[in-house]
Formats: C-alpha cells, sequence, structure tokens
C-alpha cells in the first residue's frame, strides 16, 4: 500500500457574500476533489488554545501534538534551511516587507525571489550601522534567496526578551502599532529602522517601483522559537517517506521527523508553481517509499494576499494538476488524504482556527463522488485532535 497527503495550505474558508454564501471549495466544480470521498469529514488540526498556522497545523498532521513538540516556528524553518540551533540559543523568522508611509503593505515584499532578495539582505547584512548593533545582539542572519531569512541568536529567555507580530496578521497597518515588545524591544526596533533606511532608497527598489511591484524595503522579526525535537515518523509508524514543498516550514518538520525531502525545481510558494514536477516527483518517491505528502502554498499565500480570484484559481489548479493526476499516476494500491492544514480567510487575509473539510480517497474501493467542501465534510465524521489523521490514513490504531 501507498500513502499521499495532499495539504492544500489555507484552503478552507467561510461563506463569502460575493459567492452567493458559498466557500470557495463549495462554489467552485472540483471533480477530482470530489472522488476523495471514501471517508468524509472534519479535523480540528488546531488544539484549542494553540495559535493557527502552518506550523502548529502541519506538525499536528503528521502526529506531533503541538502542545508537546511546538517551540515556536522559526526553529522548524531554520532545521528547513539546515540551520540546526545549539543550546541556549533562539532563532526567528527574518521577512522582507513591503512599508510604505509607516504601513505594512507586504509580508514578502511583493513577492520577492532570487538574487534581488539575496543583495538587499546582503546590503543590509554589510551595513556598518546595522552590523554593528547585529554583533552586539550576537546575532547571525541566514540569507535565502526568497523573502524568508533566518536569524539565530544566544537568549537565555526569549520570552521575556521579545513578544512579536506576524505580518501577514497585521498587513494595511501602521507598523508602529506593531513593533516588537519586552526587553529586547529596542534593539530589535532599531534593526527595523536601520533596515528601512539602507533598504528604501537601494537601486533595487526604485527599480521594482518604477516597474509597478512593492519595494522589499524593511525586515520584521518574528515567530521566534527555542530549538525543536521530534520523534521519527518511521518509528511511529512504520512508514518511510518524504515530503514535497516549497516552503523551508515543511523542509525542516520533514527533516526533524526523519522524512526525506524532495525539492523540485519551480515550486515557488505562488499560484504559478511548479505543479506538475511535484506530481512527478510524488510518483517518483512512491517507487522508494510507502508515503509522499505533498503541500501546495499557494491557496494561503493567495487569502493574504486578498485576491478572491487568485484563490480560486489556486484551488482550480491543486483539483486539476495535482488531485486529478495522482489520482491517475499512482499504479499501486493507495489511499490519498487531502485537506487544508487550517483555514485562511479572505475576510481577514488571517488564518483560523476552526476544524478543515479533510477527504480520503481509497484506489480499492469503487470510485465515487461526494462534493468536497466545508459543508459536506460537517456531515462526515469529526476527528477531534489532527494527530489521529496519520493513523486514519494508514488505517491503524491510533498510538
Ligand atoms: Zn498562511
Amino acid at each position: 500500500m501507498k500513502y499521499i497527503l495532499v495539504i492544500g495550505d489555507g484552503m478552507a474558508d467561510e461563506p463569502i457574500a460575493a459567492l452567493q454564501n458559498k466557500t470557495p471549495l463549495e462554489s467552485l466544480s472540483l471533480p477530482h476533489f470530489d472522488r476523495v470521498s471514501h471517508v468524509l469529514g472534519k479535523a480540528q488540526t488546531v488544539p484549542a488554545g494553540v495559535a493557527p498556522g502552518s506550523d502548529t497545523a502541519i506538525l499536528n498532521i503528521f502526529g506531533y501534538d503541538p502542545r508537546t513538540y511546538y517551540t515556536g516556528r522559526s526553529s522548524l524553518e531554520a532545521a528547513g534551511m539546515g540551520v540546526f540551533l545549539n543550546p541556549g540559543e533562539v532563532s526567528l523568522r527574518v521577512n522582507l516587507c513591503a512599508v510604505e508611509e509607516g504601513v505594512i503593505l507586504s509580508h514578502n515584499g511583493g513577492n520577492i525571489e532570487g538574487e534581488e532578495a539575496v543583495t538587499l539582505m546582503e546590503t543590509l547584512v554589510g551595513d556598518p550601522r546595522f552590523a554593528e548593533k547585529a554583533e552586539k545582539l550576537q546575532l547571525r542572519i541566514h540569507i535565502t534567496p526568497t523573502f524568508r531569512h533566518i536569524g539565530v541568536f544566544r537568549c537565555e529567555d526569549a520570552q521575556a526578551a521579545f513578544t512579536l507580530t506576524p505580518p501577514h496578521d497585521v498587513l494595511g497597518d501602521p507598523i508602529e502599532k506593531h513593533l516588537p515588545q519586552g526587553t529586547l524591544s529596542k534593539e530589535l526596533t532599531e534593526l527595523m529602522l536601520i533596515s528601512f533606511e539602507v533598504l528604501d532608497s537601494h537601486p533595487i527598489n526604485q527599480t521594482r517601483r518604477s516597474e509597478g511591484k512593492l519595494p522589499a524595503n524593511m525586515i520584521w522579526p518574528w515567530a521566534e522559537a527555542r530549538a525543536a525535537q521530534l520523534p521519527s515518523f518511521k518509528e511511529k509508524y512504520g512508514k518511510s517517506g518524504a515530503v514535497i514543498s516549497a516552503v523551508p516550514l515543511l523542509h525542516g518538520i520533514a527533516g526533524l521527523a526523519g522524512l526525506d525531502v524532495r525539492m523540485v525545481e519551480g515550486a515557488n510558494g505562488d499560484l504559478d508553481t511548479n505543479y506538475e514536477g511535484k506530481v512527478a516527483a510524488a510518483v517518483e518517491q512512491l517507487q522508494n517509499h510507502d508515503f509522499v505528502c505533498v503541500h501546495v502554498e499557494a491557496p494561503d499565500e493567495m487569502s493574504h494576499a486578498g485576491s478572491m480570484e487568485k484563490k480560486l484559481k489556486a484551488i482550480e489548479y491543486l483539483n486539476e494538476r495535482v488531485v486529478g493526476p495522482l489520482l491517475e499516476g499512482v499504479k499501486a494500491d493507495f489511499r490519498l488524504l487531502l485537506l487544508s492544514d487550517h483555514p485562511t480567510l479572505l475576510a481577514t487575509r488571517t488564518h483560523d482556527g476552526n476544524a478543515v473539510p479533510f477527504g480520503i480517497y481509497d484506489s480499492r474501493e469503487s470510485e465515487k463522488a461526494v462534493k468536497f467542501c466545508e459543508k459536506t465534510c460537517d456531515a462526515g465524521i469529526f476527528v477531534d485532535n489532527g494527530d489521529k489523521l496519520m493513523p486514519l490514513l494508514f488505517e491503524q490504531e491510533e498510538n
């Protein structure tokens, strides 16, 4: 038997007036999703009292209850970038953001990537004023060719040191309202303000503005974390596996759980990601592994961007270009679990902690079709914690 997990990040939503009070999933015709209906239900992927996000939700889906295993998002991402923390060290996610007239307009610097992102960050890290402050904090920044970077520094009491705000939660707000709090607030705020001075007028940002793009002109630290450790997925379930995703968070969870990470060229976490490449990689991984996870970030990013049209498109692509080809492409008996890790609401442009719809397809059973959406899944089974989903997929007793 082979097992597939397809995560449409943030695709669940609430009814929307512009969609005749239907949710995006409900409003679309998604014939391949509808085939994933041998088991239907809702799952509480984010336990009550835990902040909803892909970090907490996906840990739980893989079987690691965030109330036990979650030490903060950035240590998972750091692991995904090959950066492992020493005891007493704390990691931060450092986003490149777009800020105009004191208001944060984008948590990803207008989705800056490649050489532009690297050059801006190298310019910043090399700036003498920034370097001096960073050295005082013993802060080192690991730069990536994306808007996502990782900072690591020594800090014995991260809880007192800072309270940080996820930038995607405060889009459109004055940054003043959301600057770092805590004993290190002054130092972190200074670093942010210096970054604006260094980056705002940088030639790369001048060019971006002239092309109608948002600048990537301020760093935003958030997602503080201590080192994370996870028990082996293989030992837990007796299944070997691989994870296919564009985002470091998934690579980190995979690495810490002992799952392989298969990188796919052109997989970028955006609407124009390489869907076909991901499917081909998944089918290939199943030749040597029992389990593969295909994660698609686009519905979440489009929800944060507040674009209903693009969110709908992302879900349609997931149906046509991922789930359809997977259902046809696997040549062994298999079960496929399809879900949204957490809802991301177009209305608020942020995550929500409500239960998500899920479905399981089983190639050994005869085909059926039931509309895959929040409403129909409500009528199915209820999984009260996300860590029961893998046993359900693997047809195992809960462990
Ligand atoms: Zn998100």
